[in-house]
């Protein structure tokens, strides 16, 4: 059958098949050393801002590593590998402790009185799944002494709405502990809106291909001012992500769009920078 299909050769000896499979298999191996020793895997800090006034408003953590012989791999390579092969729950469980435990370090940091930041954190489906996670939350909150109010989990639609009912008893839960959720990558997924409106969520994050393509047409600006009136109409947050451009900005702003995030404002920090961020040590301009 292989040979029918072409290529003249059996599919399952296809040698870049083979390759790319021995790739994979090798650093999930390498992933799961980094994670024990806790030596390669870091944490970078993306600035979000709040658009009106500019200023600093929260990070979203974003998992990095490392490797000590081929150099930092991107999430987009080492994230499907993991959750492939489940170590994205012990993986996203080390995350949340350590951008809690670091957002709790530079609150401490900052004048009494000021606004608080927040963290948000990123979650896989099969963090969701876990039975123990509402508990492993609740543990890891206690443990780093982190204000629950702080803490934002970014979900995606697709995470959410496979188990639509189980995944609301979930988010239900969660909540309750104080936290606060947002539906990540708005719009990519397939979000049913009988069940948007039912999800206890505090924000959406209009995925970054709207946002690029918004100065292109006015139906490109129309998909998000929609998606804009949607979230103020059902009592959410809105947040934009990959704003690289000061008319991104601008147009974003036009539309009243409560926060932004992108490489425009800043690019992902490692945790040292975003601390002298937090402390205003350094003369940091927003850009507009
Ligand atoms: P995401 O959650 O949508 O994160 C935003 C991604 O957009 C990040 O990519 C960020 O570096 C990138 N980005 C931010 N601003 C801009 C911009 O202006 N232009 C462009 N072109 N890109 C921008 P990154 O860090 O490579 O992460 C990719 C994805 O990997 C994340 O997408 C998220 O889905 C996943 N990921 C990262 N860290 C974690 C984690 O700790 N747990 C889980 N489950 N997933 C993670
Ligand atoms: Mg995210
Ligand atoms: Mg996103
Ligand atoms: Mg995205």
């Amino acid at each position: 059958r292989a040979r029918e299909m072409g290529g003249g050769r059996m599919a399952w000896f296809d040698p870049t098949m083979h390759a790319h499979m021995v790739e994979q298999v090798r650093l999930e191996h390498d992933l799961r050393g980094a994670l024990a020793s806790g030596n390669d895997i870091w944490v970078a800090y993306q600035p979000i801002v709040e658009m009106v006034t500019g200023g600093l408003a929260g990070f979203e953590a974003l998992m990095r590593w490392s490797h000590p012989k081929r150099g930092n791999i991107p999430p987009g390579v080492f994230i499907p590998i993991a959750e492939s092969t489940g170590l994205v729950v012990s993986l996203g469980t080390w995350v949340l402790r350590e951008a809690c435990r670091q957002i709790a370090e530079w609150q401490d940091r900052r004048e009494p009185g000021s606004a608080p930041l927040f963290m948000s954190v990123n979650l896989s489906s099969h963090q969701l799944s876990d039975p123990n996670f509402v508990q492993v939350v609740r543990e890891v909150l206690r443990e780093t002494g982190v204000e629950p109010s702080w803490i934002k989990l970014e979900l995606t639609e697709s995470a959410v709405m496979d188990k639509a009912e189980q995944s609301i008893r979930l988010l239900r839960d969660l909540r309750a502990l104080g936290i606060k959720l947002s539906i990540d990558d708005f719009g990519t997924g397939y979000s049913s809106l009988s069940y948007l409106h039912k999800l206890p969520i505090d924000s959406l994050k209009v995925d970054r291909s709207f946002v690029s393509a918004m100065h292109q047409s006015e139906e490109n600006r129309a998909i998000v001012r929609i998606i804009m009136d949607l979230a103020r109409l059902l009592g959410f947050d809105v947040i934009a992500e990959g704003i690289e451009t000061s008319a991104d900005a601008n147009l974003l702003r036009a539309l009243a769009c409560d926060y932004g995030q992108g490489y425009h404002f800043a690019r992902p920090l490692p945790p040292a920078d975003a601390g002298r961020l937090v402390g205003g040590d350094l003369p940091w301009q927003m850009p507009r």
